[in-house]
């Protein structure tokens, strides 16, 4: 295990398998793996790129002021599994809660979204499923490069982490008020980094060029997105002060939070 500036435990001991396998769900997941130096030095490049950089240092010292530690585990395949141990990382009564409150991106299957909705205190510890290196299809790695990908997982354990776990619908394509806001810094972190292709809604497939997009009918892709998402944008804001007060003072061609 790697900590990286103290919060961040990079674990490749212990892993989480795919929410497809048979017969095994909630805590079950979390199984032995096989240690690997190699993953675990891959996860710190990846957290210290994005630490170079303004949305990632605004993302990085929100997790700091929380102050709770977050766990960065693989995605492990049945046939590397040592041991099968439901409570092997210690967390007590929290293991189901928290494992099955995961919304972790497990490599190209997509995301768990177990529709719970939080406790208002947060979780104690917050878990990454995170597997760099999954098979992509060429339309996927257009968006989904590794350090943005694992800036949305961030994104989602502040959320966990502050008690503002919300599964239930917002009526839009970006499914809920959890990936509305992960999608959103994700967007603006790649956007931030000169990269212009945009997730446009939870589903893989939805992306597009940024500058296709910046005016429709002569409005602003910004205006565009405040006009149609002002209702989770104004949740975001009041549930995440810190966060989008930061991210407002981002210079970036896609930024809906710039006030
Ligand atoms: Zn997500």
């Amino acid at each position: 295990m790697i900590v990286w500036r103290e919060q961040f435990r990079i674990d490749s001991s212990h892993g989480f398998l795919p929410a497809d396998t048979r017969g095994v769900s909630g805590a079950n997941r979390v199984v032995r793996s096989v240690h690997s130096e190699a993953y675990e030095q891959h996860v710190v490049r990846l957290l210290n790129r994005i630490a170079s950089c303004r949305v990632g240092t605004i993302v990085l010292n929100r997790v700091a002021a929380i102050g709770r530690p977050i766990r960065i585990v693989p995605r492990v395949d049945l046939r590397h599994r040592v041991a099968q141990t439901p409570a092997a990382l210690g967390f007590g009564n929290q293991t189901d809660r928290i494992a099955r409150g995961i919304r972790g991106r497990e490599g190209e299957n997509g995301e768990v979204d177990s529709g719970r909705d939080g406790t208002g205190r947060g979780a104690n510890v917050g878990i990454v499923i995170f597997s760099p290196g999954a098979r992509l299809t060429a339309a996927q790695a257009v968006v989904y490069s590794e350090d943005s990908a694992l800036v949305h997982e961030i994104v989602h354990v502040i959320r966990a982490l502050s008690g503002h776990e919300d599964g239930r619908g917002i009526g839009t394509h970006f499914h809920n008020i959890e990936e509305f806001s992960a999608i959103l810094v994700e967007d603006i972190y790649r956007s931030s980094t000169g990269r212009h292709w945009l997730r446009e809604s939870h589903r893989a497939q939805n992306v597009g060029p940024f500058d296709d997009r910046t005016r429709v009918g002569g409005e602003n892709v910004n205006d565009l997105f405040r006009r149609i998402y002002a209702k989770p944008l104004a949740l975001f804001r009041r549930q995440e002060p810190e966060l989008t007060a930061g991210l407002a003072t981002v210079q970036a061609r896609f930024n809906p939070l710039r006030t």
